[in-house]
Protein backbone atom coordinates (compact mmCIF):
# COMPACT_ATOMS: atom_id res chain seq x y z
CA UNK A 1 0.00 0.00 0.00
CA UNK A 2 0.97 3.47 -0.34
CA UNK A 3 1.35 6.51 1.90
CA UNK A 4 -0.15 9.51 0.64
CA UNK A 5 0.42 13.06 2.32
CA UNK A 6 -3.13 15.51 1.87
CA UNK A 7 -2.48 18.84 2.41
CA UNK A 8 -5.26 21.47 1.55
CA UNK A 9 -5.38 24.94 1.00
CA UNK A 10 -7.96 27.64 0.21
CA UNK A 11 -8.35 29.67 -3.09
CA UNK A 12 -8.21 33.09 -2.42
CA UNK A 13 -10.23 34.01 -5.64
CA UNK A 14 -12.63 31.31 -5.35
CA UNK A 15 -14.96 31.48 -2.62
CA UNK A 16 -15.79 27.72 -1.22
CA UNK A 17 -13.19 26.01 -3.23
CA UNK A 18 -9.79 24.41 -1.43
CA UNK A 19 -7.23 22.67 -3.23
CA UNK A 20 -6.37 19.25 -2.74
CA UNK A 21 -2.31 18.70 -2.34
CA UNK A 22 -1.72 14.96 -2.75
CA UNK A 23 1.77 13.69 -2.53
CA UNK A 24 3.53 10.31 -1.91
CA UNK A 25 5.74 9.91 0.87
CA UNK A 26 5.80 6.00 0.63
CA UNK A 27 9.39 5.92 1.11
CA UNK A 28 9.83 8.26 3.99
CA UNK A 29 7.31 7.08 5.92
CA UNK A 30 8.95 3.22 5.44
CA UNK A 31 12.76 4.77 6.49
CA UNK A 32 11.40 6.64 9.62
CA UNK A 33 9.26 3.24 10.16
CA UNK A 34 12.70 1.40 9.84
CA UNK A 35 14.47 3.90 11.78
CA UNK A 36 11.93 3.48 14.57
CA UNK A 37 12.06 -0.47 14.68
CA UNK A 38 15.65 -0.61 14.86
CA UNK A 39 16.01 1.87 17.72
CA UNK A 40 13.17 -0.11 19.58
CA UNK A 41 14.93 -3.22 18.67
CA UNK A 42 17.97 -1.91 19.67
CA UNK A 43 17.27 -0.49 22.85
CA UNK A 44 15.76 -3.99 24.11
CA UNK A 45 18.63 -5.67 23.18
CA UNK A 46 20.79 -3.12 25.46
CA UNK A 47 18.41 -3.71 27.94
CA UNK A 48 18.52 -6.96 28.44
CA UNK A 49 22.39 -7.24 29.60
CA UNK A 50 22.02 -3.55 31.56
CA UNK A 51 19.07 -5.68 33.30
CA UNK A 52 21.39 -8.56 34.32
CA UNK A 53 23.85 -6.13 35.65
CA UNK A 54 22.08 -4.06 37.56
CA UNK A 55 20.05 -7.10 39.13
CA UNK A 56 23.47 -9.27 40.21
CA UNK A 57 25.10 -5.66 41.48
CA UNK A 58 21.81 -5.04 43.38
CA UNK A 59 21.63 -8.57 45.33
CA UNK A 60 25.26 -8.56 45.60
CA UNK A 61 25.07 -5.75 47.70
CA UNK A 62 21.77 -6.80 49.78
CA UNK A 63 23.50 -9.04 51.67
CA UNK A 64 26.75 -11.33 52.36
CA UNK A 65 26.76 -14.44 49.94
CA UNK A 66 29.31 -17.61 50.04
CA UNK A 67 32.35 -16.89 47.67
CA UNK A 68 31.49 -19.45 45.29
CA UNK A 69 28.08 -17.32 44.72
CA UNK A 70 29.47 -14.41 45.25
CA UNK A 71 32.11 -15.32 42.28
CA UNK A 72 29.01 -16.84 40.25
CA UNK A 73 27.22 -13.91 40.26
CA UNK A 74 30.46 -11.47 39.17
CA UNK A 75 31.09 -13.86 36.42
CA UNK A 76 27.46 -12.97 34.91
CA UNK A 77 27.66 -9.28 35.63
CA UNK A 78 30.96 -9.58 33.73
CA UNK A 79 30.12 -11.35 30.96
CA UNK A 80 27.14 -8.99 30.16
CA UNK A 81 29.68 -6.00 30.63
CA UNK A 82 31.26 -7.64 27.86
CA UNK A 83 28.08 -8.32 25.87
CA UNK A 84 26.99 -4.66 26.42
CA UNK A 85 30.42 -3.59 24.66
CA UNK A 86 30.01 -5.72 22.05
CA UNK A 87 26.64 -4.33 21.12
CA UNK A 88 27.93 -0.70 21.52
CA UNK A 89 30.93 -1.04 19.03
CA UNK A 90 28.78 -3.31 16.47
CA UNK A 91 25.98 -0.51 16.60
CA UNK A 92 28.75 2.35 16.84
CA UNK A 93 30.22 0.59 13.39
CA UNK A 94 27.22 0.26 11.90
CA UNK A 95 25.65 4.12 12.60
CA UNK A 96 29.75 5.14 11.53
CA UNK A 97 29.05 3.79 8.10
CA UNK A 98 25.46 4.51 7.66
CA UNK A 99 26.60 8.46 8.42
CA UNK A 100 29.50 8.42 6.13
CA UNK A 101 27.70 6.74 3.17
CA UNK A 102 29.11 5.30 0.14
CA UNK A 103 32.44 7.37 0.97
CA UNK A 104 33.46 5.76 4.15
CA UNK A 105 36.46 4.76 2.93
CA UNK A 106 38.59 4.50 0.37
CA UNK A 107 39.49 1.48 -1.93
CA UNK A 108 42.72 0.21 -3.77
CA UNK A 109 44.08 -2.89 -4.69
CA UNK A 110 44.46 -4.78 -1.82
CA UNK A 111 46.70 -8.44 -1.51
CA UNK A 112 44.47 -10.40 -0.25
CA UNK A 113 46.54 -13.29 1.10
CA UNK A 114 47.93 -11.10 3.66
CA UNK A 115 44.71 -10.18 4.78
CA UNK A 116 43.31 -13.39 5.06
CA UNK A 117 46.97 -14.56 7.15
CA UNK A 118 46.66 -11.88 9.32
CA UNK A 119 42.38 -12.50 10.29
CA UNK A 120 43.87 -15.99 10.42
CA UNK A 121 46.45 -15.27 13.76
CA UNK A 122 43.64 -12.77 14.95
CA UNK A 123 41.38 -15.94 15.03
CA UNK A 124 42.84 -18.96 15.21
CA UNK A 125 44.70 -18.60 18.10
CA UNK A 126 47.44 -20.94 19.54
CA UNK A 127 45.34 -21.76 22.75
CA UNK A 128 42.37 -22.88 20.67
CA UNK A 129 44.39 -24.74 17.59
CA UNK A 130 41.76 -25.97 14.61
CA UNK A 131 43.44 -27.33 11.48
CA UNK A 132 42.62 -24.88 8.53
CA UNK A 133 42.94 -26.15 5.27
CA UNK A 134 44.25 -23.24 3.10
CA UNK A 135 44.00 -23.89 -0.52
CA UNK A 136 44.61 -20.60 -1.96
CA UNK A 137 47.27 -20.95 -4.65
CA UNK A 138 51.03 -19.86 -4.00
CA UNK A 139 50.82 -16.41 -6.77
CA UNK A 140 49.38 -13.22 -5.03
CA UNK A 141 46.30 -12.13 -6.03
CA UNK A 142 44.89 -8.25 -5.70
CA UNK A 143 41.49 -7.77 -4.88
CA UNK A 144 39.60 -4.17 -5.07
CA UNK A 145 38.95 -3.59 -1.60
CA UNK A 146 40.17 -1.86 1.66
CA UNK A 147 43.08 -4.40 4.12
CA UNK A 148 41.72 -3.15 7.53
CA UNK A 149 37.79 -3.29 6.18
CA UNK A 150 38.53 -6.23 4.22
CA UNK A 151 40.46 -8.13 7.33
CA UNK A 152 37.56 -6.78 9.85
CA UNK A 153 35.72 -9.04 7.48
CA UNK A 154 37.12 -11.85 7.58
CA UNK A 155 37.62 -11.88 11.81
CA UNK A 156 33.91 -11.90 11.41
CA UNK A 157 33.32 -14.71 8.71
CA UNK A 158 36.54 -16.67 10.68
CA UNK A 159 35.06 -16.78 14.19
CA UNK A 160 31.31 -17.29 13.51
CA UNK A 161 32.86 -20.53 11.48
CA UNK A 162 34.83 -21.29 14.91
CA UNK A 163 31.71 -20.03 17.10
CA UNK A 164 29.28 -22.11 15.37
CA UNK A 165 31.41 -25.32 14.97
CA UNK A 166 32.72 -27.71 17.46
CA UNK A 167 36.19 -26.75 19.11
CA UNK A 168 39.07 -28.30 16.60
CA UNK A 169 36.46 -29.14 14.04
CA UNK A 170 38.83 -28.11 10.41
CA UNK A 171 38.11 -24.97 8.56
CA UNK A 172 38.13 -25.15 4.77
CA UNK A 173 39.20 -22.06 3.10
CA UNK A 174 39.44 -22.00 -0.75
CA UNK A 175 40.59 -19.18 -3.59
CA UNK A 176 38.79 -19.58 -7.02
CA UNK A 177 38.72 -17.16 -9.92
CA UNK A 178 35.06 -16.26 -11.24
CA UNK A 179 33.08 -14.54 -14.07
CA UNK A 180 30.04 -12.47 -13.67
CA UNK A 181 28.14 -9.49 -15.53
CA UNK A 182 31.28 -10.01 -17.67
CA UNK A 183 33.64 -9.17 -14.83
CA UNK A 184 36.28 -10.72 -13.52
CA UNK A 185 35.95 -11.40 -9.43
CA UNK A 186 37.55 -13.90 -6.64
CA UNK A 187 35.65 -15.90 -4.83
CA UNK A 188 37.44 -16.26 -2.18
CA UNK A 189 34.90 -19.42 0.32
CA UNK A 190 35.12 -20.08 4.31
CA UNK A 191 33.65 -23.32 5.03
CA UNK A 192 32.74 -24.81 8.52
CA UNK A 193 31.74 -28.45 9.78
CA UNK A 194 29.04 -26.82 12.31
CA UNK A 195 25.57 -26.36 13.73
CA UNK A 196 24.38 -24.93 9.93
CA UNK A 197 21.61 -22.86 9.53
CA UNK A 198 18.11 -23.52 8.28
CA UNK A 199 16.43 -22.56 4.81
CA UNK A 200 13.87 -20.57 6.82
CA UNK A 201 17.01 -18.83 8.51
CA UNK A 202 19.28 -18.61 6.54
CA UNK A 203 16.99 -15.69 4.35
CA UNK A 204 16.98 -13.92 7.87
CA UNK A 205 20.78 -13.39 8.31
CA UNK A 206 21.39 -10.35 7.07
CA UNK A 207 19.33 -8.68 9.24
CA UNK A 208 20.06 -6.91 12.45
CA UNK A 209 19.91 -8.61 15.97
CA UNK A 210 18.98 -11.85 14.08
CA UNK A 211 20.71 -14.86 15.70
CA UNK A 212 19.60 -18.57 15.29
CA UNK A 213 19.63 -19.45 18.77
CA UNK A 214 19.66 -16.35 20.46
CA UNK A 215 19.67 -17.82 24.13
CA UNK A 216 22.40 -20.77 22.86
CA UNK A 217 25.49 -20.38 24.81
CA UNK A 218 27.65 -19.08 22.21
CA UNK A 219 27.62 -14.94 22.63
CA UNK A 220 26.87 -12.93 19.77
CA UNK A 221 25.06 -9.64 18.37
CA UNK A 222 23.76 -10.65 15.72
CA UNK A 223 25.51 -7.47 13.86
CA UNK A 224 28.55 -9.37 12.70
CA UNK A 225 26.89 -10.50 9.50
CA UNK A 226 24.98 -7.26 8.63
CA UNK A 227 28.12 -4.96 8.85
CA UNK A 228 30.01 -8.04 6.82
CA UNK A 229 27.59 -7.16 3.94
CA UNK A 230 27.25 -3.56 4.45
CA UNK A 231 31.74 -3.35 3.85
CA UNK A 232 31.70 -6.09 1.64
CA UNK A 233 29.21 -4.11 -0.64
CA UNK A 234 31.25 -1.07 -0.07
CA UNK A 235 33.88 -2.20 -1.63
CA UNK A 236 32.05 -3.62 -4.55
CA UNK A 237 31.76 -7.22 -3.43
CA UNK A 238 29.06 -9.73 -2.91
CA UNK A 239 28.57 -12.44 -0.17
CA UNK A 240 26.82 -15.42 -0.36
CA UNK A 241 25.99 -18.17 1.77
CA UNK A 242 25.11 -22.21 1.07
CA UNK A 243 24.24 -24.01 4.44
CA UNK A 244 21.95 -27.17 5.71
CA UNK A 245 21.23 -27.90 8.83
CA UNK A 246 23.28 -29.67 11.01
CA UNK A 247 25.88 -29.79 7.75
CA UNK A 248 28.43 -26.86 8.58
CA UNK A 249 27.94 -23.39 6.23
CA UNK A 250 30.02 -22.44 3.58
CA UNK A 251 30.29 -18.35 3.34
CA UNK A 252 31.81 -16.54 -0.16
CA UNK A 253 33.01 -13.44 -0.64
CA UNK A 254 32.57 -12.20 -4.44
CA UNK A 255 35.69 -9.59 -4.42
CA UNK A 256 36.93 -7.56 -7.29
CA UNK A 257 39.87 -8.50 -9.38
CA UNK A 258 42.12 -5.78 -9.10
CA UNK A 259 44.67 -6.86 -11.90
CA UNK A 260 48.04 -7.84 -11.32
CA UNK A 261 50.15 -7.14 -8.28
CA UNK A 262 52.68 -4.68 -8.16
CA UNK A 263 56.36 -6.45 -9.10
CA UNK A 264 57.24 -5.84 -5.26
CA UNK A 265 54.41 -8.68 -4.48
CA UNK A 266 55.77 -10.82 -7.58
CA UNK A 267 58.29 -13.61 -5.92
CA UNK A 268 61.18 -12.96 -7.49
CA UNK A 269 61.18 -16.81 -8.84
CA UNK A 270 58.09 -15.91 -10.58
CA UNK A 271 59.84 -12.98 -13.10
CA UNK A 272 60.83 -13.63 -16.19
P1 LIG B 1 26.48 -13.16 16.13
O1 LIG B 1 27.42 -14.27 15.78
O2 LIG B 1 27.11 -12.07 16.91
O3 LIG B 1 25.20 -13.65 16.74
P2 LIG B 1 26.26 -12.58 13.28
O4 LIG B 1 25.57 -11.44 12.62
O5 LIG B 1 27.70 -12.77 13.02
O6 LIG B 1 25.97 -12.39 14.82
O7 LIG B 1 25.47 -13.89 12.89
C1 LIG B 1 24.06 -13.94 13.02
C2 LIG B 1 23.60 -15.35 13.28
O8 LIG B 1 23.83 -16.16 12.12
C3 LIG B 1 24.33 -16.06 14.41
O9 LIG B 1 23.76 -15.77 15.67
C4 LIG B 1 24.15 -17.53 14.02
O10 LIG B 1 22.88 -17.99 14.44
C5 LIG B 1 24.16 -17.48 12.49
N1 LIG B 1 25.50 -17.81 11.93
C6 LIG B 1 26.46 -16.93 11.53
N2 LIG B 1 27.54 -17.59 11.07
C7 LIG B 1 27.26 -18.89 11.16
C8 LIG B 1 27.97 -20.11 10.82
N3 LIG B 1 29.21 -20.09 10.29
N4 LIG B 1 27.35 -21.30 11.05
C9 LIG B 1 26.10 -21.34 11.58
N5 LIG B 1 25.38 -20.24 11.92
C10 LIG B 1 25.95 -19.04 11.71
Amino acid sequence: ARMVQLAAADRPDDEGLRLIFLSDVTAETDLRRMKTQFLATAAHELRAPMGSIRGFTELLLMRQHGPEDTREMLETVRRQALRLNALLTDLLDLSKLEAQGPTAFELGPVALHEVVRRALRVVVLPTEPRPVDWQLGEAPVMVCGHAAKLEQVLINLLSNACKYSPARAPLQLRLKRCQRQGRDWWALSVTDQGVGLSSEHLGQLFTRFFRAQPDGPVPGTGLGLVIVKELVERMGGQVEVQSALGQGSTFTLLLQDAGPPPLAEVPTAALP
